[in-house]
């Protein structure tokens, strides 16, 4: 069986690092900055996530705000409601949680993020430094951000190696490719597209997996002796399950591969992440302002 590769005791330095982080940031300032997550969506899951991400953040002793626009809200009112927050002096952070409303451009909406409070890296300008390699770290997108402190956790060697991101997306895919590439691993990405996802899969001494699909990626995917991250997530009953067919990977891996969980995994490590970006950015906020 693969080695389980769990977000703790792992997550919780981060958070612990956060904490300290935000403590200074308050002790300068006098008073807690602000994380805002703005939420025009009524989906249970998105709701229960924001409502998660916010406790987090109030642990590190910083002020977390959920901005409820609900399922009806316009393209105007959701632009306007970031671009508020992003000019708000006691505002560190600002968060968009999806799903959008329909008929709303994300592109359009995302404008109004400061580049500089965009804690979980959605905006085109913190996108841009990342495919130039020249970002800030507590401005990446807090899920791909997450599965390299997993990697580093692990100290899962990535110069040089052949690695695989299955999946695109400019939220998680993409940079996920990107921070590999950044840190010397001969990336290929596999998406809807590609017509045997095995021969890519199985090529990867690093698979990460954030596919949307559930059970996508099974023990014919992958080689013995890989360490596959598996991003995705998906209710099932009372828990939540990942992209990656667990049993028949971990088989398949055997005792020289690992496996992140699900639950316990890379969502775990995100939370803590998206704390980190937070309190990195209340310690900017003052910065500026003293
Ligand atoms: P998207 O739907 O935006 O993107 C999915 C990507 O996977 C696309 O690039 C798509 O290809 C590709 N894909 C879809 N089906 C296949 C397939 N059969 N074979 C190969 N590639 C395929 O999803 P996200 O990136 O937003 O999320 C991915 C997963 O990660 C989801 O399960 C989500 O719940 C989870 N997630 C977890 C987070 C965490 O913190 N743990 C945070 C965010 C997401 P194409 O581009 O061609 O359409």
């Amino acid at each position: 069986m693969a080695r389980r590769l769990a977000a703790q005791p792992f997550a919780r330095r981060v958070a612990a690092r956060a904490a300290e982080i935000a403590a200074r940031a308050i002790a300068v300032a006098g008073r807690a900055p602000e994380v805002a997550v703005v939420v025009a969506t009524s989906q249970p899951d998105a709701l229960l996530y924001v409502d998660r991400l916010l406790t987090q953040v109030r642990a590190t002793g910083l002020a977390g705000r959920r901005v409820d626009l609900g399922p009806g809200a316009t393209e105007s009112q959701i632009f306007a409601a970031l671009a508020e927050l992003s000019a708000d002096s006691n505002v560190a952070g600002v968060i968009l949680q999806l799903p959008l409303p329909s008929g709303v451009s994300r592109e359009i909406v995302v404008a109004a993020i400061a580049p500089t409070k965009d804690i979980d890296g959605i905006t085109s300008v913190n996108a841009e430094r990342l495919a130039e390699g020249m970002y800030d770290p507590s401005l990446l997108p807090a899920t791909a951000a997450a599965v390299m402190e997993l990697l580093r956790a692990y100290e899962i060697p990535l110069r040089g190696r052949p690695a695989a991101v299955v999946g695109r997306s400019a939220i998680v895919g993409r940079p996920v490719a990107q921070l590999l590439e950044i840190e010397g691993a001969l990336v290929q990405v596999a998406h809807s597209k590609t017509p045997d996802l095995g021969l890519v899969t199985r090529a990867a001494d690093v698979l990460v997996v954030a596919a949307g699909v559930r059970g996508l990626v099974r023990g014919e995917h992958v080689s013995p002796g890989a360490v596959v991250i598996d991003v995705g997530i998906h209710p099932s009953g009372d828990t939540i399950v990942g992209d990656v067919d667990a049993p028949s990977v971990e088989a398949r891996l055997g005792e020289t591969g690992g496996l992140s969980p699900v639950p316990g995994g890379v969502g775990q490590m995100t939370s803590a992440i998206l704390a980190l970006h937070a309190a990195e950015a209340a310690e900017r906020l003052v910065r500026t302002r003293a």
